[in-house]
């Protein structure tokens, strides 16, 4: 199983004017085009490339955009709509009302149990991620108002590690299913992964378990949990945590799945549908309860909640 971060990547392909930190694309290895339209299925590698410009190319439709008229329409292209991935915290900005946040569990860190060394040391690449991201893991998890609607609710992060699912990440899961529990509120989690974090080894596909079970207590309790899958969402958060919620939501064009697609037609040797694991696919096939813009997400969710409540 091929996971982690290279699995895929929807950061904006880059013109030569240096832009913000916080634009920085994917900071390891190569990453995937994932084009939900034209390139699907002919898929390409690159390696890192400078940081965002005033300039960006959308990876869907090629269009050249004005990155502050991408900001101000939420990341989303203003030709074609497609969902660029959003970092955790302008997630919660974007759904938790002003001023309700409280992050929790925010000092667990990622322990290198296997002392497992890549090109780059783990502890090391762990270092230098959290200094970049400015949080200690890939997911942040919290409470919060959604429209007023009380939830506990966790974000992962695409740019720590590509969202993927160690220890960490599972520990926080199945906190906030315990926290939301005992609150009696929904839980809304948002992913963004790449799948488990092979640093981590066993230990990270352990919380595909431990996650479900997590939600599977959550649910006996009567909670309500919606997870909303957002590009990318793949590996084993597609196979534990994220699939396993009251509702299922994704944005739309976002590339979900368990393998990546390359995997898949090389393995069955055969052309791959147009379209293929792409967030429309799957709600044609049964597998989404709603494809949600994300300028409607926040009233979607309050909505969602109200019908859960009556
Ligand atoms: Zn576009």
């Amino acid at each position: 199983m091929s996971e982690d971060e290279s699995m895929a990547n929807s950061e904006p392909k880059t013109t030569d004017v240096p832009a913000p930190p916080e634009a920085d694309p994917m900071s390891e290895g190569e990453r995937r085009d994932q084009s939900p339209h034209g390139r699907l299925g002919r898929l390409r590698f690159k390696k890192k490339d400078m940081p965002g410009g005033l300039w960006l190319k959308c990876e869907s439709c090629d269009q050249t955009i004005y990155r502050k008229e991408l900001e101000e329409k939420g990341f989303v292209c203003p030709a074609c709509d497609f969902h660029f991935t959003l970092p955790g915290k302008q997630r919660i900005e974007r759904v938790i009302d002003p001023g309700t946040w409280e992050e929790k569990w925010a000092e667990i860190e990622a322990l290198d149990r296997l002392d497992f060394k890549d090109t780059v040391p783990y502890a090391e690449k762990i270092r230098r991620t959290v200094e970049k991201t400015g949080q200690k893991e890939a997911l942040i998890a919290g409470t919060g108002s959604i429209e007023g609607r009380e939830v506990v609710m966790a974000v992962l992060d695409f740019r720590f590690m590509g969202g993927s699912m160690g220890e960490v990440v599972g520990e926080k899961i199945s906190l906030a299913a315990e926290l939301a529990t005992r609150m009696k509120r929904p839980l809304v989690i948002f992913t963004s992964s790449g799948g488990a974090r092979m640093h981590e080894g066993m230990l990270s596909l352990m919380q595909m378990a431990k996650t479900s079970a997590a939600l599977a207590n959550f649910n006996d309790a009567g909670g309500f949990s919606i997870c909303v899958m957002t590009n990318p969402t793949t590996g084993g958060v597609t196979a534990s945590f994220a699939s396993v919620c009251d509702l299922t939501l994704a944005e739309p064009g976002a590339l979900i799945g368990f393998a990546g697609p390359r995997v898949i037609a090389t393995t069955i040797k055969q052309e791959l549908p147009r379209g293929f694991q792409r967030a429309e696919f799957l709600m044609s096939k049964g597998q989404l309860d709603l494809i949600v813009d994300r300028r409607d997400m926040r009233s979607t969710l309050a909505l969602l909640i109200d019908y859960a409540r009556r």
